[in-house]
């Protein structure tokens, strides 16, 4: 059998690699488990597991419009936001269509939108970060889509609000706009209203959320976007129907309405990963600032980074190598709890004492 071209053409989505019996820091998990509200709805939903799940998310889109002051009606469920985008990508790409997105852009994008034939372009980001102004210098009139990440995975770095109402403003109007904001909560977790939902109202933006990251639902596969009416619509056409399992929904609507479990999650996050930060550049590593649960760590060369990458393996961490992103000299490592990033990052020092030339800051 021979599968349609640009699927023959695809290479198989790369995943992490996780050493078996390691400490994953790989996959931006959540460094504590779900609300224990959480894990009661679950056992609740395990006693009606004979019957299918809500095919319309009705509990969870009712609590993720209260919090995030959206209308239900725009909020689409997936397996994951991973779902979303694939989903994203049937319904608007074709063989030959152009679509554009970042150097580091979340490379399940490109995936999907090769799934469907399409053709992708790149606008650069200098120094880790997504600039608007390269992104419009790349458009055609042939592009269809616009697909960001913000706060950006794997570098971490944020692109003002203003700055994506500029990008909007300057797309045409037969150019749909993806937000991804997998790690929206960590940026603000207080205002959780924060995101780019106010350019959905104009009808051209997508803006995707995850209950992976500051959630803790990684495994229990569950995301959810903010669309315009007439695009849910038709997404929700690919989308298989009794997508997410019914313990799932359970878990995410009682994580979401779970609001303090979650700003404290962020909150420790985001203390464990300033010390670790601390720590790296005392040992001269040259860090950006992550607004996210994770940090890229840049090394004086791929050789470097790929020692420590074994360093740490061997003591029982699995961090991210990003060969994939074109960052070989980089490797993005999850924040977990403090005590494991002390060790963490002691090991960098102590067996790579000469890796690090980094420019300090
Ligand atoms: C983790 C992540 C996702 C979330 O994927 P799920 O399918 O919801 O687990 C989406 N986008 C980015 C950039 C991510 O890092």
């Amino acid at each position: 059998m021979q599968p349609v071209p640009h699927v023959a053409a695809l290479d198989a989505y790369a995943l992490a690699e996780l050493e078996t019996g390691t400490v994953s820091l790989a996959q931006n998990e959540s460094l504590r488990a779900p609300s224990p509200n959480a894990i009661a709805a679950a056992t609740q939903a395990a006693h009606d597991g004979a019957l299918y799940p809500d095919p319309d998310w009705r509990a969870l889109r009712t609590v993720i419009s209260e919090v995030y002051g959206l209308d239900p009606d725009g909020v689409l469920c997936g397996a994951g936001s991973m779902e979303l985008i694939a989903a994203l990508a049937r319904t608007y790409l074709a063989p030959g269509s152009q679509v554009l997105t970042t150097r580091y852009a979340y490379l399940f994008f490109r995936t999907a939108a090769r799934m469907c034939g399409a053709e992708i372009s790149i606008a650069d980001e200098p120094g880790l970060t997504v600039d608007v102004a390269l992104i419009l210098a790349k458009v055609t009139p042939a592009t269809r889509m616009v697909f960001v990440v913000n706060p950006g995975n794997p570098t971490g770095t944020v692109i003002p609000l203003d700055e994506l109402r500029d990008l909007r403003r300057r797309l045409a109007d037969d150019v749909l706009l993806i937000v991804d904001e997998a790690y929206g909560e960590f940026v603000d977790p207080d205002r959780p209203t924060d995101g780019a939902f106010d350019l959905v109202a104009e009808g051209k933006t997508v803006v995707l959320r995850t209950l992976s990251k500051a959630y803790g639902l990684a495994g229990l596969r569950v995301g959810w976007g903010a669309f315009p009416p007439e695009i849910a619509c038709d997404v929700r056409k690919t989308l298989t129907p009794n997508n997410i399992a019914a313990a799932s929904l359970a878990m995410a609507a009682a994580a979401v309405r779970d609001q303090p479990y979650m700003r404290e999650t962020v909150r420790l996050t985001q203390a464990s990963r300033d010390s670790f930060a601390k720590a790296c550049r005392a040992n001269g590593l040259a860090v950006p600032s992550s607004r996210a649960n994770f940090i890229l760590l840049p090394f004086a060369s791929a050789d470097a980074a790929g020692q420590a990458d074994q360093a740490l393996r061997a003591a029982g961490y699995s961090a991210r190598g990003m060969g994939g992103y074109a960052l070989p000299d980089c490797l993005r490592i999850t924040i977990a709890a403090p005590e494991v990033m002390q060790r963490v990052a002691a090991h960098l020092g102590d067996h790579l004492p000469g890796a690090p030339a980094g420019g300090g800051a």
